[in-house]
């Protein structure tokens, strides 16, 4: 294990109830952080940031409030733990959800985005695509999109990180918060989860 430039070593939790989290953690730990899974409110202790991951965010606001864990973590959030939301993750963090009255989902709000859930069709309509992502730099961030979201709002406080072609937002900051609509964790492109930790170490992320 190594410690980040400017900071030391990271406990960064994974929000581990249901989805890809597996593979967020091997991504934080191939980049030297103290990666643990969170499960129970005490696996929050201590953190240094939060990843969010995708999966099935109906389910994970079930099972995050059947273990007690949806008030801590916007608690958390409240008081500044940098965050991380991917594809369902995001639609956790997001303010508000489009056409809320027909979704099961309570998202935390904790993030000053509106978000359209399955907003691509169905799983056969899943896709990939290379993104431009000025933040990270020049190269493209290939995007695994699944039964995707986007970001249909922004807020003032928030920065659009990354858009289709067609203009459509699909990754967003604001401040130590991320949001994207994609599955960065199911690539070997670790360049978001780098900024992510950047952030956390108070730089400006790259
Ligand atoms: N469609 C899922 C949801 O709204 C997200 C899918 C994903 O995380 N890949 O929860």
């Amino acid at each position: 294990m190594c410690a980040l430039p400017g900071g030391s070593i990271k406990k960064i939790g994974v929000l581990a109830l249901q989805g890809d989290f597996s593979e967020h953690l091997d991504t934080l730990r191939s980049l030297g952080t103290a990666a643990s899974p969170v499960r129970l409110p005490h696996d929050l202790e201590g953190l240094d940031g939060l990843i969010i991951p995708g999966g099935e965010s109906t389910t994970m606001t079930r099972l995050m409030s059947e273990y007690e864990l949806t008030k801590p973590v916007i608690k958390l959030c409240d008081k500044g733990l940098p965050v991380m939301g991917t594809c369902a993750g995001m639609v956790l963090m997001a303010k508000k959800i489009s056409d809320m009255s027909n979704s099961d989902v309570v998202p935390l709000g904790v993030m000053d985005i509106e978000v359209k859930r399955n907003a691509f069709g169905r799983q056969v309509d899943s896709f990939e695509v290379d993104l431009e992502i000025p933040a990270i730099g020049e190269s493209p961030f290939h995007g695994v999109f699944i039964r995707a979201p986007f970001i249909q709002q922004v807020s003032d406080g928030v920065t659009v990180l990354s858009q289709l072609p067609d203009g459509r937002c699909v990754a967003a900051r604001q401040e130590n918060m991320l949001a994207m609509a994609f599955h960065p964790e199911l690539t070997s492109d670790s360049r978001l989860h780098s900024y992510f930790l950047n952030l956390i170490n108070g730089g400006e992320g790259q």
